[in-house]
This record gives C-alpha cells, structure tokens and sequence, in this order.
C-alpha cells in the first residue's frame, strides 16, 4: 500500500504549494521510490475547463482528456509521471456524483451529508487508483481556514485513522513575513495557522516556513514549540532563484530527509541521484546566449495563463542553452489604426500564437502570422495560432478574402469550422453548436500522421505517428486544404483517418510550423519538446541575422 503525504498551506495563498509538493516528489523519486501527485481543488467548479483563465490559470489537459488545476503541468513538468484524471478532484465534481446517485435512489432513504458522504467521497478518490506506488501525495488546494476546504481537512482526519500508524504525513506549507521596520521575521501567523489545523484535528509533521530571510534558529526553534513539530522539522525555504532551482534547494534544507524520518525510512532509504537537477540548473543559471520571442495572444496580462507554454518555452532554451527572453503582446494593438507592427515584432527573433478563445485579438494575430511570413522570421501557432496562420494563409496566399473561423460568428468562407464529428479511443463522438460548454471539447491524446520528408517528421526524429493533447471546438476546415496547399502551406500531419488537420508546414520559409495540439504540456526540463527545442534553435539562427 502506498504512504501518503499530504500538502496543506497557511496563512496566504500563493505560497508555491504545488511547485514544493512536485519537488519533494521528484526528491522522492530521486531515491528510486515510484510517486504519483494528487490535486484536492475546493471550488465548486467541477473542472476549470469553463474558468477564465484570469480566474484560474491555465487549464492543464491529461492524457486521459481531463482538464486539471496547472499545479498537475508542474507535478508532470517534475517528475515526469502522465497525470491522470483521477489524479484532480473538485467539490463540484465530488457533489455532482453525490447528487447523481441520489437522485438515482443510490443512498435507500438515508440523509445525505457532508458527513459521512462528502467526505468518503474525498477519500475514495484519494485511495483510487494507486498502483504499486509507494507514494502518493495530496495537495488540497486553497488555505487551512476557507469554509469551502472544510470537508478536504476532515477526510484528511479521518483518513489518517483509516490507515496503517506511520502510512501518513502531513506537510504544511506557511509563510514567515518579514517587518522591516522591526527588522524580524515574524512566527505568529504561522503559529496561528498550524493552530487553525489541530484545531480541525490535524497535526502537521513538517512545517515548510516560506520566507524572504533566513530563518534564525531562535524562530525555528519557537516556530517548533509553539506548533507541536520536531525542530528539524521546521524548514527554511527561501525563495529560490527558478522554480528549477527548489528541489535541490529544499533538498539542501532536509526536506526530503525529515518526510523519510517521519516514515521510518531514512536509515534505509538511498542517497537521492540529482544528477539531473544539477544539469537543468546548470543550463538554465548559464545560458551562453539569447533570444526573444514574442507571444502575440490575450491573456497576456497574467503569465500563469500561458504556464506551460512559458515553461515549454524555457526547456527549448535549455535545449540549446540560452536563454528565452518572452515578450508578451496583446494581439488587439495590433488592431488600432495607428498600430506600428513592424516596430513592436521587429526585434523578435521567433514570433508564436498561442492557444486562445474567441474573436477579441484575431485580427491581430492574423497580422502577426502574416508578419512572421512575410519576413522570414520563425513562426510557431499552436491550437487558435494554427488556425490563425490558415486564415492569414487562406487571405494572403490562397486569394480566399472573406476567410475567418465560425468561432468569431456566421462566415461564408469557414477556413476553421466547428468539429462535429470524430473518432476517439470511445469511438465516434458528436458534438454541435448548441452542446454544453464544460467538458466537450476535443480533449485529451490523439494520434496524428506525419508526411514523409516534412519538417516536422525530421523534428520528430524521424517519426510518422505521433501522440499529443488537444483542446479544441473548432479545426481546419479540410475542404479548403487543396486551395490553401495551392498557397503554400502544406498540411504535414493528419489524425490517422485522414480528416482532420493536425500540423501544418511552410517549406518556403526558415521555420513556420502550426499544430492544432498543445506540445507545451509535454515538454519537461529533462527531456524539452522537440518543436520548442527547434523553435528556440530557429529563433537562435534568426537572432545571428538580425
Ligand atoms: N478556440 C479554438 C478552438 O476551440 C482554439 C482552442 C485552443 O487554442 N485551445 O478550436
């Protein structure tokens, strides 16, 4: 049976729960133990997949086609382990299915309460599905004290006397503000919130105090006293100069080892092998050059919407060792009248479209595409950014002038249609302009084909199959595919039936690749995409020539 560990936050949100709990994973795993990560979201939402992004972040698709809190991109990013859907619970899903079965009659005339069947609910999902793991840890979402996280701290309770005496721990991640004018880092608000947690009737084993100073041992020592935790299992963590830099940072600080001592395991356990997060560190800290990419897309006012392109971005920087410069730019500039697009893309050595929702900002990722065309420069679209470059290619190079996609309302010229028809693992899924918006999409791994002696086959090493996520309504519309080739865009990869538009290409130009997938949520620092590990090293060559 597997341990658990378990990952709560104090004090404020935003204390990089996921980001400690994905490296004491990958610590873990450096010691040869299989992990698998878990995320307890409280909101009612039954997915973020309807959040916008501003609300959420992005939404990080699994495999499976679940669409997942972006703490599973890092869980993934880290250790390397497929995310699951089992591996992210909300309330709102856990109250859908309660509902579902009572309005079946599945309960035979009792009450329905939180207690027992929210929270046995909450722990059936985070006892599923464990494999031979020897770990598995569980992030609840929000902070120790929300009304709505409640229920997730109570199935905690009870499920630490469900298991086996040593089987489980809990790590509980607080914040050690400093007041400069007193010039002192201060330990009550942790005091306060390990007290809120016993309080609900848990007991932290390991404190991890965030904090911008070091952690004096006098606080350390009070911080132990007061919260009811061995003094080495207070731990410093400090912020770190990456997020790449924190597992052998909490490392250094005895993460690792006081979770093992918890267990019973340390005397036993092997030195962890980080020989791989001294080489990430290593590119990321020495770049030996640079480049600067634009990302022409909409949210662009909150990064944590763009997470892992962002992150899939620096892995094609680490590829080639430099560093990615990203300048985000809101596509609508790009549509006032005395917008100056050549001034603001001018300096980019690679310009890319990322995934995106609706019309606001279209026009001006067209102009963008046509831009990257027109003058050489390296052009990644991903999902809404291929779709863009068919339109800009269907416009400018195919004489189709009306092009647009029904996303932005009623065209004659639908280059991008809605999907209603296709195949998946399920077999053959219908979907039309009136379905419900949650949980519909094109979601999860698809096969795609790829043409013999594409560019993106070479990309691939060689490959003609391969498999990546999408999340998407709307696809290119294959009845235009002859006038558009006739363009100058070739369509490189194609779902394995043939219909639908995976990849498209232009051999004319030094490097304009489209794909209606995401590849940037299975980029890893360890083992970088190879389409953004190309893009960079386009976007390198581009930067020796301007
Ligand atoms: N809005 C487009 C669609 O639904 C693109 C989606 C995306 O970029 N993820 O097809």
């Amino acid at each position: 049976m597997a341990r658990y560990i378990f990952i709560t936050g104090g004090v404020v949100s935003s204390l990089g729960k996921g980001l400690m709990a994905a490296s004491l994973a990958a610590l873990l795993q450096a010691r040869g133990y299989k992990v698998r990560i878990r995320k307890f979201d409280p909101y009612l939402n039954v997915d973020p997949g309807t959040m916008s992004p501003y609300q959420h972040g992005e939404v990080y698709v699994t495999d499976d086609g679940a669409e997942t809190d972006l703490d599973l991109g890092h869980y993934e990013r880290f250790t390397g382990v497929s995310a699951r859907q089992s591996d992210n619970i909300t309330s709102g899903r856990v109250y859908q299915d309660i509902i579902a079965k009572e309005r079946r009659g599945d309960y035979l005339g009792a009450t329905v309460q939180v207690i027992p069947h929210v929270t046995d609910a909450i722990k059936a999902f985070a006892l599923d599905d464990q494999d031979d793991h020897d770990f598995i840890l569980c992030e609840i979402g929000g902070t120790v004290g929300d009304i709505e996280s409640l229920p997730f701290i109570e199935a905690i309770r009870q499920l630490r006397n469900d298991l086996p005496v040593d089987q489980t721990c809990l790590v509980h991640v607080t914040l050690v503000p400093y007041i400069s004018a007193a010039g002192e880092l201060k330990t009550k608000p942790t005091q306060h919130s390990v007290r809120e947690l016993t309080s609900l009737g848990v007991q932290p084993n390991v404190l991890l105090c965030r904090c911008e100073h070091p952690l004096p041992e006098t606080e350390r020592a009070k911080i132990a006293l007061f919260c009811n935790v061995r003094k080495d299992a207070v731990i410093q963590a400090l912020d770190a100069s990456s997020i790449y830099a924190v597992p052998l940072q909490y490392h250094g600080e005895g993460l690792d080892d006081e979770v093992l001592r918890h267990f019973g395991l340390l005397e036993a356990a092997k030195s962890p092998d980080l020989a791989i997060w001294d080489d990430i560190v290593d590119r990321y800290e020495n770049p030996e050059g640079e480049v600067t990419i634009g990302v022409v897309g909409k949210y662009v006012g909150l990064p944590d919407a763009y997470k892992s392109l962002n992150e899939a971005l620096v892995h094609g920087g680490m590829a080639n060792r430099v560093k990615v410069r990203i300048k985000w730019i809101d596509a609508e500039i790009f549509e006032q009248d005395d917008s100056d697009i050549a001034a603001q893309l001018e300096p980019m050595h690679g310009i890319l479209v990322p995934g995106g929702f609706g019309e606001r900002g279209s026009e001006g990722k067209i102009a963008s595409v046509r831009f990257a065309r027109e003058r050489n420069v390296p052009f990644f679209g991903i999902c809404l950014g291929m779709q863009m470059a068919c339109i800009e290619g269907a416009r400018n190079t195919a004489g189709i002038d009306g092009a647009s996609s029904t996303e932005f309302g009623a065209t004659n010229e639908p280059v991008v249609g809605i999907i209603t028809e296709w195949m998946s693992k399920e077999g053959l899924q219908k979907r039309s302009a009136d379905t419900d918006l949650g949980g519909t999409m094109r979601l999860g791994a698809y096969e795609a084909v790829l043409a013999h002696n594409s560019q993106v086959s070479q990309i691939y090493g060689g490959a003609t199959q391969i498999s990546e996520r999408h999340r998407h309504r709307y696809e290119v519309n294959s009845a235009y595919m002859e006038r558009l080739e006739a363009g100058g865009l070739v369509f490189s990869g194609m779902s394995p039936d043939g219909l639908l538009p995976e990849i498209v290409e232009r051999p004319d130009h030094p490097w304009f690749v489209g794909v209606q997938f995401h590849p940037e949520l299975k980029s890893k620092p360890f083992d970088p995409h190879p389409l953004f590990a190309r893009f960079i090293a386009a976007a390198l060559q581009q930067s020796r020539l301007v």
